[in-house]
């Protein structure tokens, strides 16, 4: 049975979780997010905030389970390339780009590496946990490579010898340079956004959003 709380899903824990929180909080939600629970109840709006890995966010909206989501444009980007290689469709709507999880996915070589462009880089290996967006950079560009894909840790791979360079996400760079790496070329910018199930909900869910997206809106207009 469908419920009748709008169910918003955040994640639960890293870089995007404490600015969807106060993103709520904003919006005028009372949630006690204290307590380790999936699912925690917003006491003065019809609405239950679930909170999952940031990855398991495009699946639960592909399918419905929840009505909304916050995720970074580039998981949401990785998960559509990834799905239409295998022939399967990635329908979800995107109502609003926010103004936080910004990043960039970067290819990053040895510091002692000469690079003159992404040339430079054709049939090397290079480790990344996106594998869809770097592929679709490297077939823009006409060239070839060979994708080592690692869930985590991809910064230390030159290192370890598993691969030439990396692809992976970068804020203010620290990370690529305690691992003796330079960020040489941006492949993808990215904020975090707002996206929607396909299918129609139900009016009272639909009037409900429809109040809190003017929220945000002002909320961010404030801040700029
Ligand atoms: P989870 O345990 O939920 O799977 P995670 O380790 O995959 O967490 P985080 O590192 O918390 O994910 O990053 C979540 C999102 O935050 C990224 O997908 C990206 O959109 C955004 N982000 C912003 N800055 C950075 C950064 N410097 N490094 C990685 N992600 C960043
Ligand atoms: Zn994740």
């Amino acid at each position: 049975m469908e419920t009748q709380r709008l169910r918003i899903a955040m994640q639960k824990s890293g870089r995007l979780s404490q600015d969807s929180q106060a993103l709520f909080k904003s919006c005028g939600l009372k949630i006690n997010l204290r307590e380790q629970r999936l699912i925690a109840h917003v006491e003065n709006m019809p609405i239950d905030i679930l909170r999952v890995r940031d990855d398991d966010i495009p699946g639960l909206v592909m399918e419905g389970v929840v009505d909304l989501g916050i995720i970074g444009e580039n998981v949401l980007e990785e998960v559509q390339l990834i799905r239409a290689s295998q022939g399967l469709p990635f329908e979800v709507k995107t109502l609003k780009q926010l103004d936080f999880g910004g990043c960039r996915l970067s290819l990053a070589v040895p510091e002692d590496v000469t690079y003159t462009g992404p040339q430079s880089l054709a049939g090397k290996r290079i480790a990344t946990s996106y594998p869809g967006l770097l592929k679709r950079f490297f077939d823009e560009k006409g060239l070839g490579f060979k994708s080592v894909m690692l869930g985590g840790s991809v910064e230390v791979a030159p290192r370890a010898g598993l691969a030439d360079a990396i692809c992976d996400l970068v804020s203010t760079g620290a990370t690529l340079e305690a691992n003796g790496l330079k960020e040489v070329e941006v492949i993808y910018r990215s904020k975090a956004v707002l996206v929607q199930a396909p299918n129609p909900l139900s009016d009272a869910k639909q009037k409900l959003i429809d109040k809190l997206l003017p929220r945000i809106q002002g909320m961010q207009q404030a801040r700029e």
